[in-house]
């Protein structure tokens, strides 16, 4: 049985390492603690009960499943993955402390591999062990229900690391695509700028949360509107994802849009603080505007 590392048992890294079990890895999952990374355990293990309840898993498929992941200590219990994904907060310095003590017990033909949404991964393979075998592996959220995974290949990125990738990505049952490493990749290059263009036409005035909302649900055919969506994100996230495609291309077309960048100031990030565009305090969402 193949052994998998992720680094990070929050949103993200306990989405993976739910995935990867289910799919028969044995999975180490760690954090700053053990105690966290038993809290993201936790948490796979109301997941998969959901799962169970809605009989769309047997209880012999979950407890298989649960009794692969292994909460560790430390990332020196790493030693035996062939896969280390890195899912810690998006900081460029803690990922890079995290490949630094990573690196010393990765075995010499291992792949190390960041989940991150915005750090350019040739600048992050710097600070990784061998630059050939790192490389963004951007899943999304979330992981159990998202079809999709984003490979990014950093300047340095061999071919080998990009195979074996995207074979263990297959095995998840993703659909792969390829991105080179530019600030967004596809998804959120495409996505963002559709966002952030929500935020300038309510902020012009163009109509209210509510029609622009109904108007690109309906008109576009998308599961929902533009700004149901980036309170879902969380406006922070979108404020910051914005603010890379803006930085790192110097076009100014990615400018963030100024509602956005005062609806963050307000501390009014979206569901996660019940208020965004619309509020969430009662039963329903409600348009603030
Ligand atoms: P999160 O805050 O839910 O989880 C991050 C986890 O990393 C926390 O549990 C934290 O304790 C842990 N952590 C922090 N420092 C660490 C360290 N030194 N060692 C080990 N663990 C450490 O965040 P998330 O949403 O899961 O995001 C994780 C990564 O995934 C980020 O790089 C983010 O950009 C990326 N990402 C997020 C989404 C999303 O929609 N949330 C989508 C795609 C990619």
């Amino acid at each position: 049985m193949q052994t998998v590392g992720v680094i990070g048992a929050g949103q993200m890294g306990a989405g993976i390492a739910q995935v990867a079990a289910q799919a028969g890895f044995h999975v180490l999952l760690s954090d700053v603690s053990k105690d966290r990374a038993d809290a993201g355990k936790a948490g796979i293990a109301k997941a998969l009960d959901r799962l169970v309840t809605k009989e769309k898993m047997t209880a012999e498929a979950r407890d298989a499943a649960l009794g692969l992941i292994e909460p560790v200590e430390g990332l020196s219990a790493m030693a035996p993955a062939f896969l280390v994904i890195e899912a810690a907060t998006e900081r460029e310095e803690i990922k890079r402390a995290i490949f630094a003590e990573v690196g010393k017990v990765l075995a010499s033909d291992a792949i190390l591999a960041s989940n991150t949404s915005s750090i350019p991964i040739t600048r992050l393979a710097q600070a990784s062990p061998d630059p050939a075998r790192f490389m963004g592996v951007h899943f999304f959220n979330p992981v159990p229900v998202m079809g999709l995974i984003e490979l990014i290949r950093g300047l340095a990125t061999s071919d080998a690391t990009v195979a074996a990738v995207e074979a263990f990505g297959r095995t998840l049952g993703k659909e792969i695509v390829h991105a080179n490493d530019a600030p967004g990749f596809i998804v959120n290059r495409v996505l963002m700028p559709m966002l952030n263009e929500a935020c300038f036409a309510l902020g012009e005035g163009v109509a209210t949360v509510r029609d622009i909302d109904v108007a690109c649900q309906l008109g576009l055919n998308h599961p929902m509107g533009p700004l149901t969506l980036a309170d879902f994100i969380g406006l922070d996230t979108c404020l910051e994802i914005t603010r890379v495609l803006f930085e790192g291309t110097g076009d100014p077309k990615f400018r963030p849009a100024p509602l956005l960048v005062k609806y963050v100031e307000a501390g009014w990030f979206g569901r996660k603080t019940k208020r965004g565009f619309y509020d969430y305090s009662g039963a329903e969402p409600v348009p603030t505007r």
